[in-house]
């Protein structure tokens, strides 16, 4: 146990058939990501209240649950990004790989290296999108020849590279919402990250887009694990292998996505899908 403290239904897709199929390959891992018993106070107000979960390598896994639940706050904690919020205090354990990552020694740095976030609006820095993209592989070391090898990878993961490659000197926030997007998952790609963190990455898009980055989200988790916060249950139905339900900072009930969404064991996650409440 250790103990922190800062100052600062119905017919299932294609696709969300073959992702829990890819599953069954995933199941005898290790977890990627574990927290136990973990608490969170933001001053008096208590947000996570003993949360003990296991997230999976390569699968994704969403977040869902009212407004106000503890959703955001749940997945910053994966890479500490509370840490600068005053006030936060936390209990419990937070583990990646095993290894517990609110402990003394800890390179934030390199942890966010490792575990990245993408955000509701897409942030793209006032840069050009070469720029963009190469900015997290310079800070880490990567010398100009093997940049522009990163650049061009990095951007073609998320679709980009060949409507981009003739104009990487353009200005990112000239780009649509959607590039945009793009851009901020390549700009995390590029650094060979291990674990995606989306909050609402498709909040600010509109239904094609949500589909194609989606689509995008689905073919990234063969390399990566991720982890999205959804209020829209229908894309935790389509995109998800495991659905995690929360309410009120508490873990109602975590499994395979087809199973939450018709067989759930707790009413309230039944009262919550099937729109009682939310
Ligand atoms: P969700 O993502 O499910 O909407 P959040 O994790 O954003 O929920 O918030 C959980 C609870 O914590 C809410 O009651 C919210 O008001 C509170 N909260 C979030 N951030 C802060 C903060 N920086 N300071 C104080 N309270 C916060």
């Amino acid at each position: 146990m250790m103990y922190h403290e800062t100052t600062g239904a119905g017919e299932f897709p294609a696709a969300l058939t073959e992702s829990v199929n890819s599953l069954a390959d995933t199941t005898l891992n290790e977890p990627k990501l574990e927290t136990r018993d973990l608490h969170l106070w933001y001053g008096n107000f208590h947000a996570l209240i003993g949360v003990s979960l296991a997230i999976q390598p390569r699968a994704i896994t969403a977040i869902i649950g009212p407004s106000g639940c503890g959703k955001s706050t749940l997945v910053r904690v994966f890479n500490r990004m509370n840490d600068s919020i005053r006030g936060v205090r936390i209990s419990g354990d937070v583990l990646l790989d095993g290894h517990s990552i609110y402990g003394g020694r800890i390179d934030l740095r390199q942890l966010r290296k490792r575990v990245g976030m993408v955000f509701q609006r897409p942030n793209p820095f006032p840069l050009s999108v070469y720029e963009n993209v190469a900015y997290g592989p310079r800070i880490h070391g990567l010398s100009r020849g093997d940049l522009d090898e990163r650049v061009e990878k990095a951007l073609a993961q998320t679709g980009l590279w060949d409507a981009l490659k003739d104009r990487l000197e353009t200005s990112a926030l000239s780009l649509p919402p959607e590039q945009q997007q793009r851009i901020c998952i390549s700009r995390l790609l590029a650094v060979e990250p291990e674990v995606l963190l989306m909050d609402e990455p498709t909040s600010a898009l509109d239904p094609i887009a949500t589909a194609r980055i989606e689509e995008l989200l689905i073919g990234l988790k063969k390399s990566y694990t991720i982890v999205i916060v959804t209020h829209n249950m229908q894309q935790a139905a389509r995109i998800s292998d495991i659905t995690v339900f929360m309410l009120l900072g508490e873990l109602v009930e975590a499994g395979e996505t087809q199973t939450i969404f018709t067989l759930q064991s707790d009413p309230r996650t039944e009262q919550y899908i099937s729109g009682r409440f939310g």
